[in-house]
């Protein structure tokens, strides 16, 4: 029976799919997008993950740490370096604020079924459910085929969010069972996604292709604006018209560029490599109101 590494169960959403949801964000991706929210979802293994606004830099988990593999850097800030880390959790333990986490903890489906069915009343009165994000939740597709199943048999809908990164038998697994899916699209041009995230687009769009000619429920493509990078004119307009081209497509969106995940790439003692871009609002985005007259279903952002 397989088991599923999840770094994080989120009640109450309203804005993952329909009515008020829980989000499950499953640990491990393929693309590493530079502005992504949830850089601690993005390796497949557990880690540990330091949460700044909660220490008080007693230093106890650095007195505790067998391995060296936290330091303090020269403003006094604690900085981990997750190649030495053995994952003893002897830090965390130390912890008393709970400042250092340990982020992709395993549930069984029974585990991971009734924690997410203990907000059954939420769901049923406001049309909810249950989503599935990360990460990439389809890289654990026999996981989140089980799972899927088993909310269906309590009477609770399934959402996906993924951006397609995944062979085609994960997809073709999983999404019959999904209610909706938010296939996010990060460019076009297979070259200039690969410098973004790491990897080419052929298999995604390939992914998204097959789930137009063949997936049943509510699909929307979405499309996050990040300034200088994915957002010059010939960029959008290819977002646009490929989106155009897809007949099951109900919605398409832009997403505004945030930097809500900042902090955890320190604490994760990575990079943020956008520290100089600045976020946007949805009004920043107006103007990509034009593009409506080229589509056939609602343009939302
Ligand atoms: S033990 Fe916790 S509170 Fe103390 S320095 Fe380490 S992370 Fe911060
Ligand atoms: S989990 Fe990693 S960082 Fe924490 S004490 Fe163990 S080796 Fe050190």
């Amino acid at each position: 029976m397989p088991m599923a590494r999840v770094v994080n169960v989120e009640r109450f959403s309203s804005e993952d799919g329909p009515g008020i949801r829980t989000v499950v964000f499953f640990k491990g991706c393929f693309l590493r997008c530079a502005w992504c929210a949830n850089p601690e979802s993005q390796r497949a293994g557990p880690e540990i993950l330091h949460l700044q606004r909660r220490c008080n830099g007693c230093r106890r988990c650095l007195a505790v740490c067998p391995a060296g593999a936290i330091s303090v850097r020269e403003d006094g800030a604690l900085v981990s370096e997750v190649a030495k880390c053995r994952l003893c959790l002897a830090c965390v333990d130390a912890c008393y604020q709970a400042a250092r986490i340990l982020q992709g903890n395993e549930y069984t489906l029974e585990a991971l079924t009734e924690l997410v069915l203990r907000d059954y009343p939420y769901y049923a009165t406001s049309g909810g459910g249950v989503t599935l994000s990360g990460g990439e939740p389809l890289l654990q597709a026999d996981f989140v085929s089980r799972f899927a199943t088993a909310l269906r048999e309590q009477g609770v809908g399934t959402w996906l969010e993924t951006a397609g990164a995944v062979p085609r038998e994960n997809l073709e697994q999983a999404a019959p069972l999904m209610q909706g899916i938010y296939f996010d699209c990060k460019h076009v041009d297979p070259g200039v996604h690969r410098q973004l995230t790491g990897l080419d687009n052929h298999e995604i769009l390939e992914n998204l292709r097959w789930l137009d000619a063949n997936y049943q429920g509510f699909l929307a493509v979405r499309y996050p604006v990040i300034p200088s990078l994915n957002d010059q004119p010939e960029a959008l307009a290819a977002f646009v018209k490929l989106a155009a081209s897809l007949k099951r497509v109900k919605e398409v969106w832009f997403l505004p560029y945030h930097r809500l995940g900042k902090a955890k790439y320190q604490g994760l003692g990575r990079l943020y490599a956008l520290a100089d871009t600045q976020p946007l609002a949805v009004r920043d985005l107006k103007y990509l109101n034009q593009y409506q007259s080229d589509l056939a279903v609602p343009l939302r952002m």
